[in-house]
This record gives structure tokens, sequence and C-alpha cells, in this order.
């Protein structure tokens, strides 16, 4: 399959990866759009959230606990960070297999762009 955070996952092309379970893969984003900036993946592919059924229920909820975790650890729970997906062209989604964008580091503006 051509898509490129399955072959990150299948270890085919290289990533800085922070976290793996058998779940979700934590990897570093190569273009950085905040002192830090990671995305969560799922490791089964799903393109899109149009794509969600309630068999990815659990995985939902898991992808934002471990966030929070993931907040916790890096010491930015309290000053906060943001979450995104972005989903088809309206949204901004590039890569078509579902992810959430990690940011911290910096005061995000809203309503984003
Ligand atoms: P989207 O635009 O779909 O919401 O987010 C895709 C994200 O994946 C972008 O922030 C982009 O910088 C990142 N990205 C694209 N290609 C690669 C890659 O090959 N490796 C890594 N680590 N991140 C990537
Ligand atoms: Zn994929």
């Amino acid at each position: 399959m051509d898509c490129i955070f399955c072959k990150i996952i299948n270890q085919e092309i290289p990533a800085k990866i922070h976290y793996q379970d058998e779940h979700l893969v934590i990897i570093e984003d190569i273009a950085p759009k905040a002192p830090i900036h990671r995305l969560i993946v799922p490791k089964r592919h799903i393109a899109t959230l149009n794509d969600l059924t309630p068999t990815e229920h659990e995985l939902i909820g898991y992808m934002y606990t471990t966030a929070a975790n993931m907040a916790k650890s890096l010491n930015v729970a309290d000053d906060g960070y943001r979450l995104i997906t972005n989903c088809n062209q309206n949204g901004g989604q590039t890569v078509f297999h579902i992810h959430m964008h990690f940011m911290a580091g910096r005061a995000f503006h809203w309503p984003p762009g």
C-alpha cells in the first residue's frame, strides 16, 4: 500500500519514533510547526476520520489518553497543548492515514487559519 505512515510503521522508511505499542506509534513530525510537534498514528490503516466505525471507539479514546499522558510526561499539561486531526481537503489533510497532531511549547491561535 502506498501510504507513508504504513511504511513508517512497517519500518520501510525511517522516522524518529518516540513510542510505540500494539495499537499506535508516536513519531516526530518531519516539518514541526511548534517546539513539540508529534504525530499519534494508529497502526491500523484508516484513511480519514470519515472511515471510522464503532470498532475504533476504544482506539480513539486510547489516542486521547495517550496524548494526555504524554503531555504530563513532557511537562506541558498545565501550560496546555493542542490536538488536531485534519480531514480531507478543507481540513488540510495531506497524509491519508488518520493521525492526531500533538503540538505544544507555544501558544496557539484561535480560530486556526
Ligand atoms: P496532515 O496534513 O495530514 O494533517 O498531517 C500530515 C503531517 O505529516 C504533516 O504535519 C507533515 O509534516 C507530516 N509528514 C509528512 N510526511 C512525513 C514523513 O515522511 N515523516 C514524518 N515523520 N512526518 C511526515
Ligand atoms: Zn497507512
